[in-house]
Protein backbone atom coordinates (compact mmCIF):
# COMPACT_ATOMS: atom_id res chain seq x y z
CA UNK A 1 0.00 0.00 0.00
CA UNK A 2 1.61 3.40 -0.89
CA UNK A 3 0.39 6.49 0.45
CA UNK A 4 1.32 10.21 0.03
CA UNK A 5 1.09 11.11 3.85
CA UNK A 6 1.77 8.19 6.75
CA UNK A 7 0.95 9.43 10.35
CA UNK A 8 2.35 7.27 12.80
CA UNK A 9 -0.49 7.92 16.04
CA UNK A 10 -3.75 8.89 16.40
CA UNK A 11 -3.52 11.14 18.95
CA UNK A 12 -4.16 15.16 18.72
CA UNK A 13 -0.64 15.92 16.80
CA UNK A 14 -1.40 13.47 14.10
CA UNK A 15 -4.78 13.74 14.02
CA UNK A 16 -4.45 16.95 13.26
CA UNK A 17 -1.39 16.59 11.09
CA UNK A 18 -3.49 13.96 9.25
CA UNK A 19 -7.03 15.40 8.96
CA UNK A 20 -4.53 19.03 7.36
CA UNK A 21 -2.63 16.81 4.99
CA UNK A 22 -6.18 15.01 3.65
CA UNK A 23 -7.61 18.72 3.25
CA UNK A 24 -5.14 19.57 0.66
CA UNK A 25 -5.72 16.20 -1.27
CA UNK A 26 -2.89 13.85 0.05
CA UNK A 27 -4.06 10.59 -0.01
CA UNK A 28 -3.76 9.88 4.32
CA UNK A 29 -2.89 6.85 6.29
CA UNK A 30 -2.84 6.94 10.13
CA UNK A 31 -1.52 3.90 12.23
CA UNK A 32 -2.48 3.20 15.13
CA UNK A 33 -1.85 0.82 18.40
CA UNK A 34 -4.35 1.28 20.24
CA UNK A 35 -8.12 -0.12 20.50
CA UNK A 36 -9.11 3.00 19.74
CA UNK A 37 -8.25 6.35 18.10
CA UNK A 38 -7.32 8.88 20.07
CA UNK A 39 -3.89 8.80 21.57
CA UNK A 40 -2.89 9.22 25.55
CA UNK A 41 -5.06 12.49 24.69
CA UNK A 42 -8.46 10.48 24.85
CA UNK A 43 -7.86 7.30 26.75
CA UNK A 44 -5.64 8.16 29.31
CA UNK A 45 -4.37 11.76 29.94
CA UNK A 46 -6.33 14.78 29.09
CA UNK A 47 -10.20 14.03 28.84
CA UNK A 48 -9.96 11.69 31.38
CA UNK A 49 -8.32 13.67 34.09
CA UNK A 50 -10.53 16.42 33.16
CA UNK A 51 -13.68 14.10 33.05
CA UNK A 52 -12.45 12.65 36.54
CA UNK A 53 -12.21 16.60 37.91
CA UNK A 54 -15.57 17.60 36.83
CA UNK A 55 -16.94 14.72 38.19
CA UNK A 56 -15.39 15.10 41.51
CA UNK A 57 -16.51 18.77 41.65
CA UNK A 58 -20.14 18.01 40.72
CA UNK A 59 -20.42 15.04 42.98
CA UNK A 60 -18.53 16.55 45.81
CA UNK A 61 -19.80 20.15 45.53
CA UNK A 62 -16.61 21.44 45.93
CA UNK A 63 -17.69 24.65 43.76
CA UNK A 64 -20.50 25.25 46.86
CA UNK A 65 -18.66 24.86 49.30
CA UNK A 66 -18.01 29.00 50.14
CA UNK A 67 -21.60 28.80 50.01
CA UNK A 68 -22.31 26.07 52.19
CA UNK A 69 -20.03 25.52 54.15
CA UNK A 70 -16.76 22.47 54.38
CA UNK A 71 -19.33 19.91 55.28
CA UNK A 72 -21.67 20.36 52.07
CA UNK A 73 -21.87 17.11 49.82
CA UNK A 74 -23.97 16.63 47.09
CA UNK A 75 -23.47 12.96 47.22
CA UNK A 76 -22.44 11.53 50.74
CA UNK A 77 -20.34 8.42 49.23
CA UNK A 78 -18.94 8.67 45.92
CA UNK A 79 -17.43 5.14 45.14
CA UNK A 80 -15.40 4.14 42.10
CA UNK A 81 -18.04 3.49 39.90
CA UNK A 82 -19.81 7.16 40.11
CA UNK A 83 -16.21 8.38 39.14
CA UNK A 84 -15.61 5.43 36.00
CA UNK A 85 -19.36 5.76 34.82
CA UNK A 86 -18.89 9.67 33.61
CA UNK A 87 -15.51 8.71 32.11
CA UNK A 88 -16.71 6.05 30.29
CA UNK A 89 -19.43 8.20 28.01
CA UNK A 90 -17.42 11.06 27.81
CA UNK A 91 -14.32 8.70 26.18
CA UNK A 92 -17.45 7.02 24.23
CA UNK A 93 -17.66 10.35 22.37
CA UNK A 94 -14.73 11.64 21.98
CA UNK A 95 -13.76 8.54 19.94
CA UNK A 96 -16.99 8.47 18.05
CA UNK A 97 -16.22 12.03 17.00
CA UNK A 98 -12.82 11.40 15.80
CA UNK A 99 -13.58 8.46 14.18
CA UNK A 100 -16.53 10.41 12.12
CA UNK A 101 -13.54 13.25 11.57
CA UNK A 102 -11.40 10.67 9.94
CA UNK A 103 -14.15 8.88 7.65
CA UNK A 104 -15.42 12.91 6.55
CA UNK A 105 -11.84 13.79 5.98
CA UNK A 106 -11.32 10.33 3.62
CA UNK A 107 -8.54 9.77 6.25
CA UNK A 108 -7.85 6.01 6.65
CA UNK A 109 -7.08 4.29 9.64
CA UNK A 110 -5.24 0.87 10.01
CA UNK A 111 -4.49 -0.60 13.62
CA UNK A 112 -1.32 -2.16 14.10
CA UNK A 113 2.35 -1.90 15.89
CA UNK A 114 4.86 0.66 13.51
CA UNK A 115 8.14 0.21 13.14
CA UNK A 116 10.37 1.25 10.07
CA UNK A 117 11.98 -0.86 7.94
CA UNK A 118 13.74 1.75 6.02
CA UNK A 119 13.08 5.68 5.57
CA UNK A 120 10.39 5.42 3.09
CA UNK A 121 9.10 2.25 4.33
CA UNK A 122 6.55 1.30 7.39
CA UNK A 123 5.87 -2.35 8.77
CA UNK A 124 2.69 -2.72 10.63
CA UNK A 125 1.80 -5.33 12.69
CA UNK A 126 -1.86 -6.14 12.80
CA UNK A 127 -3.55 -7.91 15.72
CA UNK A 128 -4.25 -10.68 13.89
CA UNK A 129 -0.93 -11.36 13.81
CA UNK A 130 -0.23 -10.61 10.12
CA UNK A 131 1.48 -7.42 8.44
CA UNK A 132 1.32 -4.99 6.29
CA UNK A 133 3.74 -3.17 4.17
CA UNK A 134 3.24 1.00 3.75
CA UNK A 135 5.29 2.79 1.50
CA UNK A 136 4.86 6.82 2.13
CA UNK A 137 6.66 10.14 0.55
CA UNK A 138 5.87 11.72 3.94
CA UNK A 139 5.90 10.61 7.47
CA UNK A 140 4.95 12.26 10.80
CA UNK A 141 6.14 10.69 14.08
CA UNK A 142 3.41 11.50 16.65
CA UNK A 143 3.63 8.65 19.03
CA UNK A 144 3.86 10.61 22.40
CA UNK A 145 4.44 9.37 25.64
CA UNK A 146 4.54 6.66 28.13
CA UNK A 147 4.53 6.62 31.90
CA UNK A 148 7.79 6.37 33.52
CA UNK A 149 8.32 3.17 35.22
CA UNK A 150 11.34 2.93 36.95
CA UNK A 151 12.62 -0.13 37.83
CA UNK A 152 12.59 0.26 42.02
CA UNK A 153 9.30 1.07 41.94
CA UNK A 154 6.32 -1.73 42.33
CA UNK A 155 3.79 -1.43 40.36
CA UNK A 156 1.33 -3.66 40.60
CA UNK A 157 -1.87 -1.88 38.95
CA UNK A 158 -3.97 -1.48 42.15
CA UNK A 159 -2.10 -0.75 45.61
CA UNK A 160 1.16 1.22 43.52
CA UNK A 161 0.29 2.67 39.93
CA UNK A 162 1.24 5.34 37.51
CA UNK A 163 -0.87 7.75 35.98
CA UNK A 164 -2.90 4.86 33.34
CA UNK A 165 -3.53 2.68 35.97
CA UNK A 166 -4.80 5.03 38.05
CA UNK A 167 -8.17 5.35 35.91
CA UNK A 168 -9.30 1.79 36.76
CA UNK A 169 -9.91 2.27 40.06
CA UNK A 170 -11.61 -0.40 41.51
CA UNK A 171 -12.19 1.30 44.98
CA UNK A 172 -11.50 5.09 46.21
CA UNK A 173 -8.46 4.93 48.69
CA UNK A 174 -9.07 6.60 52.42
CA UNK A 175 -4.98 8.08 51.61
CA UNK A 176 -3.03 8.53 48.33
CA UNK A 177 0.75 9.34 48.07
CA UNK A 178 1.55 10.77 45.04
CA UNK A 179 5.32 10.90 43.54
CA UNK A 180 6.27 14.03 41.52
CA UNK A 181 5.20 17.29 41.79
CA UNK A 182 4.85 18.09 37.96
CA UNK A 183 1.47 18.80 36.50
CA UNK A 184 0.54 15.32 36.14
CA UNK A 185 0.83 14.30 39.55
CA UNK A 186 -0.38 18.21 40.96
CA UNK A 187 -3.46 17.70 39.04
CA UNK A 188 -3.99 14.20 40.28
CA UNK A 189 -3.44 14.79 44.01
CA UNK A 190 -5.66 17.94 44.21
CA UNK A 191 -8.58 16.24 42.27
CA UNK A 192 -8.12 13.56 45.17
CA UNK A 193 -7.81 15.49 47.99
CA UNK A 194 -11.21 17.61 46.82
CA UNK A 195 -12.49 13.73 47.29
CA UNK A 196 -11.57 13.91 51.03
CA UNK A 197 -8.75 11.45 50.40
CA UNK A 198 -5.57 12.37 52.43
CA UNK A 199 -2.97 13.33 50.33
CA UNK A 200 1.01 13.53 50.34
CA UNK A 201 2.97 14.88 47.58
CA UNK A 202 6.80 13.91 47.68
CA UNK A 203 8.53 15.55 45.16
CA UNK A 204 12.96 15.46 45.32
CA UNK A 205 13.24 19.25 44.43
CA UNK A 206 12.43 22.04 47.19
CA UNK A 207 10.09 23.89 44.59
CA UNK A 208 7.55 22.65 41.92
CA UNK A 209 5.92 24.03 38.98
CA UNK A 210 8.46 26.70 38.96
CA UNK A 211 7.40 27.76 35.53
CA UNK A 212 4.36 29.07 37.32
CA UNK A 213 4.94 32.71 38.62
CA UNK A 214 5.68 32.23 42.43
CA UNK A 215 3.05 34.31 44.11
CA UNK A 216 0.30 32.14 42.72
CA UNK A 217 2.43 29.37 43.26
CA UNK A 218 2.28 30.68 47.24
CA UNK A 219 -1.48 30.97 46.86
CA UNK A 220 -1.91 28.01 45.60
CA UNK A 221 0.50 25.69 48.35
CA UNK A 222 -1.67 27.91 50.76
CA UNK A 223 -4.73 26.54 49.27
CA UNK A 224 -3.46 22.74 49.57
CA UNK A 225 -2.14 23.28 52.68
CA UNK A 226 -5.57 24.81 54.68
CA UNK A 227 -7.13 21.51 53.22
CA UNK A 228 -4.76 19.47 54.95
CA UNK A 229 -2.55 17.83 51.87
CA UNK A 230 0.82 16.74 53.31
CA UNK A 231 4.29 17.54 51.37
CA UNK A 232 7.63 16.47 51.09
CA UNK A 233 9.60 18.67 49.35
CA UNK A 234 13.59 17.89 48.47
CA UNK A 235 12.70 14.65 49.43
CA UNK A 236 13.50 11.43 46.83
CA UNK A 237 11.02 8.23 47.26
CA UNK A 238 14.76 5.47 47.69
CA UNK A 239 12.24 2.44 47.45
CA UNK A 240 8.76 1.27 48.23
CA UNK A 241 7.69 -1.39 51.14
CA UNK A 242 4.40 -3.44 52.07
CA UNK A 243 3.17 -3.34 55.43
CA UNK A 244 -0.44 -5.40 55.64
CA UNK A 245 -0.38 -5.23 51.78
CA UNK A 246 0.01 -1.07 51.61
CA UNK A 247 2.78 0.83 50.29
CA UNK A 248 5.00 2.28 52.58
CA UNK A 249 7.50 5.12 50.73
CA UNK A 250 10.98 5.37 52.08
CA UNK A 251 12.49 8.61 51.63
CA UNK A 252 16.20 9.57 51.74
CA UNK A 253 16.47 10.83 55.15
CA UNK A 254 14.26 8.46 56.71
CA UNK A 255 10.98 9.79 56.30
CA UNK A 256 7.94 7.24 55.61
CA UNK A 257 4.85 7.79 54.30
CA UNK A 258 1.98 5.33 54.28
CA UNK A 259 -1.08 4.80 52.34
CA UNK A 260 -3.28 3.08 50.83
CA UNK A 261 -2.33 3.82 47.29
CA UNK A 262 0.70 5.47 45.43
CA UNK A 263 0.23 7.02 42.18
CA UNK A 264 3.44 7.13 40.76
CA UNK A 265 3.53 10.46 38.33
CA UNK A 266 7.29 11.10 38.01
CA UNK A 267 7.98 11.70 34.34
CA UNK A 268 7.23 10.43 31.10
CA UNK A 269 9.22 8.86 28.25
CA UNK A 270 8.82 8.99 24.31
CA UNK A 271 7.13 5.50 23.06
CA UNK A 272 10.35 5.12 20.39
CA UNK A 273 11.91 2.43 21.69
CA UNK A 274 9.71 -0.37 19.70
CA UNK A 275 10.11 2.11 16.32
CA UNK A 276 13.09 0.87 14.71
CA UNK A 277 14.22 4.26 14.09
CA UNK A 278 17.58 3.17 13.26
CA UNK A 279 16.15 1.59 9.99
CA UNK A 280 14.97 4.73 9.09
CA UNK A 281 18.30 6.86 10.50
CA UNK A 282 17.13 8.58 13.18
CA UNK A 283 17.70 8.05 16.80
CA UNK A 284 15.80 8.92 20.30
CA UNK A 285 17.66 11.10 23.15
CA UNK A 286 17.77 8.79 26.39
CA UNK A 287 14.12 10.08 27.18
CA UNK A 288 12.87 8.40 23.94
CA UNK A 289 12.21 12.03 22.83
CA UNK A 290 13.08 12.85 19.01
CA UNK A 291 14.76 16.78 17.66
CA UNK A 292 13.43 18.42 15.32
CA UNK A 293 13.57 21.26 13.47
CA UNK A 294 11.40 23.80 15.56
CA UNK A 295 9.69 25.94 12.85
CA UNK A 296 8.98 23.04 10.33
CA UNK A 297 8.89 19.86 13.02
CA UNK A 298 11.29 17.86 10.37
CA UNK A 299 13.83 15.43 11.86
CA UNK A 300 17.26 14.94 10.35
CA UNK A 301 15.36 13.06 7.64
CA UNK A 302 13.67 15.86 5.93
CA UNK A 303 10.21 13.74 4.93
CA UNK A 304 9.98 12.60 8.42
CA UNK A 305 8.62 14.50 10.47
CA UNK A 306 8.10 14.67 14.29
CA UNK A 307 5.31 16.20 16.43
CA UNK A 308 3.69 16.43 20.18
CA UNK A 309 4.66 14.63 23.09
CA UNK A 310 7.66 12.81 21.41
CA UNK A 311 9.18 15.97 20.66
CA UNK A 312 9.13 17.07 24.40
CA UNK A 313 7.98 20.41 25.86
CA UNK A 314 5.57 21.45 25.79
CA UNK A 315 4.25 18.56 26.12
CA UNK A 316 0.31 19.77 25.89
CA UNK A 317 -2.43 18.29 23.59
CA UNK A 318 -3.27 21.83 22.48
CA UNK A 319 0.26 22.23 21.42
CA UNK A 320 0.67 18.57 20.12
CA UNK A 321 -2.19 19.61 18.10
CA UNK A 322 -0.47 22.85 16.67
CA UNK A 323 2.91 21.32 15.74
CA UNK A 324 0.95 18.63 13.90
CA UNK A 325 -1.09 21.12 11.42
CA UNK A 326 2.18 22.77 10.65
CA UNK A 327 3.98 19.93 10.35
CA UNK A 328 1.53 18.80 7.91
CA UNK A 329 1.41 22.26 5.88
CA UNK A 330 5.12 21.90 5.60
CA UNK A 331 5.07 18.48 4.16
CA UNK A 332 2.05 19.70 1.73
CA UNK A 333 4.61 22.61 0.35
CA UNK A 334 1.61 25.05 2.26
CA UNK A 335 2.54 28.14 3.65
CA UNK A 336 3.24 27.64 7.22
CA UNK A 337 0.51 29.44 9.77
CA UNK A 338 1.96 31.79 11.47
CA UNK A 339 3.34 30.95 15.68
CA UNK A 340 1.94 33.14 18.17
CA UNK A 341 4.78 34.15 20.16
CA UNK A 342 2.40 33.07 23.79
CA UNK A 343 0.59 30.11 23.90
CA UNK A 344 -0.82 29.24 27.73
CA UNK A 345 -0.52 27.05 30.15
CA UNK A 346 -3.81 25.00 31.94
CA UNK A 347 -2.99 23.54 35.00
CA UNK A 348 -6.38 21.66 35.93
CA UNK A 349 -5.34 20.99 39.43
CA UNK A 350 -8.01 21.82 42.20
CA UNK A 351 -7.92 25.13 41.84
CA UNK A 352 -6.98 25.61 38.69
CA UNK A 353 -4.16 27.62 37.42
CA UNK A 354 -3.50 29.20 33.93
CA UNK A 355 -0.66 31.02 32.67
CA UNK A 356 0.58 32.94 29.62
CA UNK A 357 3.77 35.12 28.90
CA UNK A 358 6.45 35.85 31.40
CA UNK A 359 6.38 35.60 34.87
CA UNK A 360 8.01 37.89 37.12
CA UNK A 361 10.82 35.88 37.90
CA UNK A 362 11.73 35.54 33.94
CA UNK A 363 10.70 39.62 33.53
CA UNK A 364 12.95 40.43 36.61
CA UNK A 365 15.84 38.65 34.25
CA UNK A 366 15.20 40.67 31.89
CA UNK A 367 15.95 44.05 33.54
CA UNK A 368 12.80 45.58 32.15
CA UNK A 369 10.73 47.85 34.59
CA UNK A 370 7.70 46.41 35.36
CA UNK A 371 4.48 46.91 37.82
CA UNK A 372 2.29 43.63 38.90
CA UNK A 373 -1.45 44.27 39.15
CA UNK A 374 -3.29 42.19 41.38
CA UNK A 375 -7.56 41.26 41.86
CA UNK A 376 -8.51 38.82 44.01
CA UNK A 377 -11.24 36.63 42.32
CA UNK A 378 -13.89 37.10 45.57
CA UNK A 379 -13.34 40.66 44.72
CA UNK A 380 -15.54 40.82 41.66
CA UNK A 381 -19.53 40.70 42.35
CA UNK A 382 -18.97 37.34 40.38
CA UNK A 383 -16.70 35.88 43.17
CA UNK A 384 -19.49 36.77 45.50
CA UNK A 385 -22.19 35.22 43.91
CA UNK A 386 -20.41 32.36 43.54
CA UNK A 387 -19.45 31.95 46.79
CA UNK A 388 -15.47 32.30 45.62
CA UNK A 389 -13.11 32.25 48.74
CA UNK A 390 -9.86 32.04 46.82
CA UNK A 391 -8.30 32.80 43.51
CA UNK A 392 -5.91 35.67 42.41
CA UNK A 393 -5.79 37.37 39.08
CA UNK A 394 -1.97 39.10 38.51
CA UNK A 395 -0.81 40.96 35.37
CA UNK A 396 2.66 41.80 34.79
CA UNK A 397 3.52 45.26 32.84
CA UNK A 398 6.36 47.21 31.36
CA UNK A 399 6.67 50.33 32.60
CA UNK A 400 8.02 52.10 29.84
CA UNK A 401 6.07 50.65 27.40
CA UNK A 402 2.73 49.87 29.65
CA UNK A 403 2.75 46.81 27.19
CA UNK A 404 1.26 43.48 29.24
CA UNK A 405 4.02 41.07 29.79
CA UNK A 406 2.39 38.21 31.27
CA UNK A 407 -0.81 36.93 33.13
CA UNK A 408 -1.11 34.45 35.62
CA UNK A 409 -4.29 33.33 37.45
CA UNK A 410 -5.56 30.90 40.11
CA UNK A 411 -8.50 30.14 41.13
CA UNK A 412 -11.98 29.23 39.23
CA UNK A 413 -12.07 29.71 35.51
CA UNK A 414 -8.02 30.01 35.42
CA UNK A 415 -7.53 27.88 32.05
CA UNK A 416 -10.76 29.44 30.67
CA UNK A 417 -10.29 33.22 31.84
CA UNK A 418 -6.34 33.12 30.26
CA UNK A 419 -7.56 33.74 27.04
CA UNK A 420 -8.22 37.55 27.19
CA UNK A 421 -4.89 38.02 28.34
CA UNK A 422 -3.27 35.38 25.79
CA UNK A 423 -5.18 37.62 23.19
CA UNK A 424 -4.01 40.98 24.50
CA UNK A 425 -0.30 39.41 25.00
CA UNK A 426 -0.13 38.20 21.51
CA UNK A 427 -1.37 41.28 19.95
CA UNK A 428 0.75 43.34 21.44
CA UNK A 429 -1.88 45.39 24.13
CA UNK A 430 -0.81 47.38 26.56
CA UNK A 431 -2.30 48.06 30.30
CA UNK A 432 -4.62 51.11 28.85
CA UNK A 433 -6.83 47.91 27.11
CA UNK A 434 -8.14 46.74 30.37
CA UNK A 435 -8.84 49.90 31.60
CA UNK A 436 -10.47 51.97 28.81
CA UNK A 437 -12.52 48.24 28.00
CA UNK A 438 -15.90 47.82 29.39
CA UNK A 439 -16.35 44.18 30.73
CA UNK A 440 -20.04 42.24 31.17
CA UNK A 441 -20.73 42.68 34.78
CA UNK A 442 -20.89 40.50 36.84
CA UNK A 443 -17.82 38.32 35.60
CA UNK A 444 -14.90 36.73 36.66
CA UNK A 445 -13.14 38.24 34.01
CA UNK A 446 -13.92 41.79 35.74
CA UNK A 447 -10.50 41.08 37.57
CA UNK A 448 -8.65 41.73 34.81
CA UNK A 449 -9.73 45.81 35.15
CA UNK A 450 -9.39 45.43 38.59
CA UNK A 451 -5.86 44.30 38.38
CA UNK A 452 -5.23 46.53 35.85
CA UNK A 453 -6.49 49.15 37.88
CA UNK A 454 -4.31 48.06 40.75
CA UNK A 455 -1.10 48.37 38.73
CA UNK A 456 -2.05 51.55 37.37
CA UNK A 457 -2.09 53.28 40.79
CA UNK A 458 1.41 52.52 41.20
CA UNK A 459 2.77 53.24 37.32
CA UNK A 460 2.51 56.90 36.14
CA UNK A 461 -0.20 57.27 34.59
CA UNK A 462 0.12 58.32 30.23
CA UNK A 463 -2.51 60.78 30.80
CA UNK A 464 -4.62 62.17 33.34
CA UNK A 465 -8.16 60.60 33.21
CA UNK A 466 -9.59 63.79 33.57
CA UNK A 467 -8.01 65.01 30.38
CA UNK A 468 -8.84 62.18 28.65
CA UNK A 469 -12.72 62.23 29.30
CA UNK A 470 -12.64 65.34 27.88
CA UNK A 471 -10.65 64.98 24.74
CA UNK A 472 -12.63 61.99 23.91
CA UNK A 473 -15.82 62.27 22.54
CA UNK A 474 -18.36 59.47 23.29
CA UNK A 475 -19.73 57.26 20.12
CA UNK A 476 -23.11 56.52 20.26
CA UNK A 477 -22.87 52.64 20.91
CA UNK A 478 -19.83 52.15 20.90
CA UNK A 479 -16.71 53.49 22.86
CA UNK A 480 -17.03 55.68 26.18
CA UNK A 481 -14.96 58.07 27.52
CA UNK A 482 -13.15 57.02 30.56
CA UNK A 483 -15.22 58.70 33.57
CA UNK A 484 -12.97 59.99 35.99
CA UNK A 485 -14.76 57.37 38.37
CA UNK A 486 -12.23 55.14 37.41
CA UNK A 487 -8.90 57.25 39.01
CA UNK A 488 -7.13 54.85 41.80
CA UNK A 489 -9.30 52.63 43.54
CA UNK A 490 -6.59 53.24 46.67
CA UNK A 491 -4.71 56.09 47.09
CA UNK A 492 -1.48 55.70 45.29
CA UNK A 493 0.73 56.85 48.19
CA UNK A 494 -1.17 54.51 50.64
CA UNK A 495 -0.21 51.87 48.16
CA UNK A 496 3.38 53.54 48.16
CA UNK A 497 3.66 52.98 51.87
CA UNK A 498 2.61 49.50 51.64
CA UNK A 499 5.36 48.37 49.85
C1 LIG B 1 -2.74 12.57 32.97
C2 LIG B 1 -2.49 13.55 31.84
C3 LIG B 1 -3.20 14.74 31.80
C4 LIG B 1 -3.00 15.64 30.76
N1 LIG B 1 -3.71 16.81 30.75
C5 LIG B 1 -3.55 17.69 29.74
C6 LIG B 1 -4.31 18.88 29.68
O1 LIG B 1 -5.13 19.14 30.55
N2 LIG B 1 -4.14 19.73 28.65
C7 LIG B 1 -3.24 19.46 27.65
O2 LIG B 1 -3.12 20.28 26.72
N3 LIG B 1 -2.50 18.34 27.68
C8 LIG B 1 -2.63 17.45 28.69
N4 LIG B 1 -1.89 16.30 28.72
C9 LIG B 1 -0.91 16.06 27.67
C10 LIG B 1 -1.59 15.50 26.42
O3 LIG B 1 -2.30 14.33 26.71
C11 LIG B 1 -0.51 15.24 25.40
O4 LIG B 1 0.17 16.46 25.17
C12 LIG B 1 -1.08 14.75 24.09
O5 LIG B 1 -1.82 13.58 24.24
C13 LIG B 1 0.08 14.47 23.12
O6 LIG B 1 -0.44 14.14 21.90
P1 LIG B 1 0.40 13.33 20.85
O7 LIG B 1 -0.34 13.46 19.56
O8 LIG B 1 1.81 13.70 20.88
O9 LIG B 1 0.38 11.80 21.29
P2 LIG B 1 -0.49 10.87 22.18
O10 LIG B 1 -1.78 11.48 22.57
O11 LIG B 1 0.41 10.36 23.22
O12 LIG B 1 -0.84 9.69 21.17
C14 LIG B 1 0.15 8.87 20.61
C15 LIG B 1 -0.52 7.69 19.92
O13 LIG B 1 0.49 6.97 19.21
C16 LIG B 1 0.19 5.59 19.30
N5 LIG B 1 1.43 4.83 19.05
C17 LIG B 1 2.57 4.85 19.79
N6 LIG B 1 3.51 4.03 19.25
C18 LIG B 1 2.94 3.49 18.15
C19 LIG B 1 3.39 2.57 17.17
N7 LIG B 1 4.60 2.05 17.20
N8 LIG B 1 2.53 2.23 16.19
C20 LIG B 1 1.28 2.75 16.12
N9 LIG B 1 0.80 3.62 17.03
C21 LIG B 1 1.62 4.00 18.01
C22 LIG B 1 -0.30 5.43 20.73
O14 LIG B 1 -1.09 4.27 20.88
C23 LIG B 1 -1.14 6.70 20.90
O15 LIG B 1 -2.48 6.47 20.55
C24 LIG B 1 -2.07 15.36 29.74
C25 LIG B 1 -1.36 14.15 29.77
C26 LIG B 1 -1.57 13.25 30.80
C27 LIG B 1 -0.81 11.95 30.82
Amino acid sequence: MRYDFVVIGSGPSGRRAAVQASKFGRSVLVIEKGRRVGGVSVHTGTIPSKTLRETVLNLTGWRERGFYGLGYRVKPDIVAGDLMSRLHKTLEHEVETLDHQFARNRVHVLRGFARFLDPNRIEVQLEAGETRIIEASRIVVAVGTRPLRPAHIPFNGETVVDSDELLELKKVPRSLTVVGAGVIGMEYATIFSALDVRVTLVEPRERFLDFVDQELVDDFVHQLRDRGMGFRMGSKVENIQFENGQPVAILDGGRRVRSEMLLFAAGRVGATDTLDLQHAGLSADDRGRLTVNPTTFQTKIPHIYATGDVIGFPSLASMSMEQGRVAACHACEQPLPATPNFFPYGIYSVPEISTVGMNEEEVRKTGTPYECGIARLRETSRGHIMGLNGGLLKMIFSIETRRLLGVHIVGEGATELVHIGQAVLNLGGTLDYFIDNTFNYPTLAEAYKIAALDAWNRMTPRREPEAEALAVAPKPGSQMPIPPSIAPLRDPEEDEEQD
